[in-house]
């Protein structure tokens, strides 16, 4: 079969279209050759996270790669069968263990046989989902669909130590159901959670005091960590409604105030409170696959990003579905079929 080609520098031009591609070459069978790999972002080429994602796609899809080294902007992935059992990837720095785990598990919905995947690395970095975002906000969606997986966090890993781990169950399906989230419904609950390790719990506490006084009514929790997983600091912010959980997040950093970290924390709320939509920026560039690979359905969510426009694009080159985004009122609906 004639190999997609795809331009790495295009939309966001960062590590997402290259792991939507393995995820979708793996599932769809097409091989494909990406070039410019994170070319918009500074460090352009594969970093050990994306290197671990490719490995970790070969091996659960005894797949054919070429250019899977450090730095390389240019990669050939062909596919094979892809294959349930114990797997267990190590990215052995802090890059994100989650962002590895997305771009294999939707490989392994539809596997001959059920799976397991440990990961080691960061669970809490910057600029992707912490291990809590997935198990609260992302599994619960997708087990509405049919799928059939459990997420958990067995060790925290912060940036720059790493050391982290997170354990996937996954049992196969045959295909996804539509998803249907255009509303989120009434909020049933809410919890700040902020999370230190070798850091004082002094912090923490100002964390959620400043959250409480914009925020009264949420529940309020520490985990104080052993000094050894960290350091690290992470403040998030649960939202429970009827139809789906939403997970806000801020990263503590030495020389910035707890009180900066929470008012963070709180933009992002607040952009999510003053729209109407079912899930906010990030869940809603990680609904993009699973909603293509069901057929049809439709979510809402708070903005147009850029990593969910060129997520569509990169979905559209693998799949014949008919995926398209429309402005609703004070959201943007996704749509597909
Ligand atoms: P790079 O862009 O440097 O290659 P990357 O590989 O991390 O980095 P991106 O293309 O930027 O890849 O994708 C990051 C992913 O992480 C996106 O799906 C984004 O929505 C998600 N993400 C970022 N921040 C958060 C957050 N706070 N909560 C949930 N998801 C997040």
């Amino acid at each position: 079969m004639q190999p997609l080609q795809l331009d790495g520098s295009e939309g966001e031009g960062g590590g997402q279209i290259l792991r939507t591609a393995l995820a979708l070459s793996m599932i769809t069978g097409r091989p494909f050759r990406i070039e410019r790999i994170r070319a918009r972002r500074s460090k352009p080429g594969l970093l050990r996270q994306h290197l671990t994602a490719v490995q970790a796609a070969a091996a659960i899809s005894g797949a054919v790669v070429q250019g899977a080294q450090p730095g390389s902007q240019t990669l050939e992935f062909a596919p094979g069968t892809i294959r349930g059992g114990d797997y267990r990837f190590a990215i052995g720095t802090a890059g994100s263990c989650t962002l590895v785990l997305q771009t294999v598990l939707p490989a392994l919905w539809f596997a001959d046989a059920p799976a397991s995947v440990v990961v080691t690395g960061g669970t809490h970095n910057p600029a992707a989902p912490p291990a809590d975002f997935l198990i609260r906000a992302w599994v619960p969606i997708l087990r509405g669909m049919g799928v059939d997986m459990e997420v958990e966090l067995q060790r925290h890993g912060f940036v720059p130590a790493g050391g982290g781990c997170v354990r996937a169950t996954v049992r196969p399906c045959h295909a996804l159901q539509p998803l249907e989230l255009t509303e989120r419904g009434a909020l049933l609950g809410c919890t700040a959670t902020a999370v230190v390790a070798g850091v004082a719990g002094e912090v923490a506490r100002r964390e959620l005091d400043a959250v409480a006084s914009r925020l009264p009514q949420a529940q309020q929790q520490i985990r104080q960590l052993p000094a050894n997983e960290g350091p690290g600091n992470v403040l998030m912010l649960e939202l429970r409604h009827e139809r789906c959980s939403e997970l806000f997040t801020s990263f503590g950093a030495r020389g910035l105030p707890a009180e900066n970290v929470a008012a963070r924390l709180l933009k992002e709320q607040h952009a999510y409170a003053r729209s109407n939509a079912a899930v906010g920026e990030h869940l809603a560039d990680q609904l993009v696959i699973p909603l293509a690979l069901a057929g049809r359905g439709r979510f809402t969510a708070a903005l147009l990003s850029s990593h969910l426009a060129t997520n569509i694009e990169v979905v559209r080159r693998f799949l014949d579905v008919d995926m398209r985004t429309r402005a609703g009122e004070r959201c943007v609906i996704v749509e597909a079929g």
